[in-house]
């Protein structure tokens, strides 16, 4: 049995006190779901601060990105030892933002999910085809590509600490989201391609997200689909009402 995960992306939001608000909000409207992984993502620089509030909380901490090192001379990077020295239980790697407008590559995502998870984090790995591609018909190729670029050398025990995020970079903040069935083919294909590569066991117990302008009118159907496990939201996530409804899908 799957548990879900609903993870938000705070994205490039929030201060301090407008995260503690946030969170403040969240927490009462969350507390008795013990059903969904709940995980909230925001900017490095907040991390520590919301760390004592979600204490007691259904409500993990991630952060958004991690550099693969531990420590060392790389001005500007935040190692995993450092994100949990923050708080954090899990970090989102490869977000198609990054790779986009931070050139990540599926080199770099590797690296990072190996630090990752070296260091004991549970890793939101994110992929997707842009639209391009998807109109290309190479939706399949480039998440495979994605998928064994990202997992290489990884255990089988390593994977247990994976989770995937299927975003259709066509999906994210444009309020266009996948329909189920396209969810769900893809979601299929990836468990596939996991079960390929680690077998049919691993496939079955992979948590894969879908992640796309995921709102409290769409979870219901994403999340009835046999292959989805979840939801890696950005916009909904950054109110506490929208976020709580998505969370509490199930009520
Ligand atoms: C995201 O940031 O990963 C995302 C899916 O954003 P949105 O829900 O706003 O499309």
């Amino acid at each position: 049995m799957r548990k879900p995960v609903i993870a938000g992306n705070w994205k490039l939001y929030k201060t301090t006190p407008e995260a503690l608000e946030l969170v403040t909000s969240l927490k009462p409207l969350v507390e008795n779901n013990q059903g969904v992984e709940i995980v909230v993502a925001p900017v490095f620089t907040v991390l520590a601060s919301i760390k004592q509030p979600l204490a007691g909380s259904p409500i993990n901490l991630a952060a958004q990105n991690c550099h693969w090192e531990e420590e060392g001379a790389f001005t500007g990077e935040v190692s995993p030892k450092m994100l949990i020295d923050a708080g954090c239980s899990h970090v989102i790697i490869g977000h198609s933002e990054r790779r986009q407008y931070f050139g990540e590559t599926d080199a770099t995502v590797n690296r990072k999910m190996k630090a990752a998870l070296n260091a004991g984090l549970t890793v939101l790995f994110c992929i997707g085809e842009t639209l391009a591609e998807r109109d290309a018909e190479q939706t399949l190729e480039v998440l495979k590509t994605q998928i064994c670029g990202g997992l290489e050398g990884l255990s089988n025990e390593q994977l247990a600490k994976v989770v995937i995020a299927y975003e259709p970079v066509w999906a994210i903040g444009t309020g266009k989201t996948a329909t189920n069935d396209q969810a769900q083919d893809a979601h299929s294909f990836i468990r596939g391609v996991v079960g390929g590569l680690y077998g049919p066991a691993a496939a079955d117990a992979m948590r894969i997200l879908y992640g796309g302008s995921v709102k409290p009118d769409n979870i219901k159907g994403l999340m009835a689909q046999p292959d989805i496990d979840g939801a890696l939201v950005g916009g909904a996530s950054l109110k506490a009402d929208s976020f709580a409804a998505i969370v509490n899908y199930q009520n």
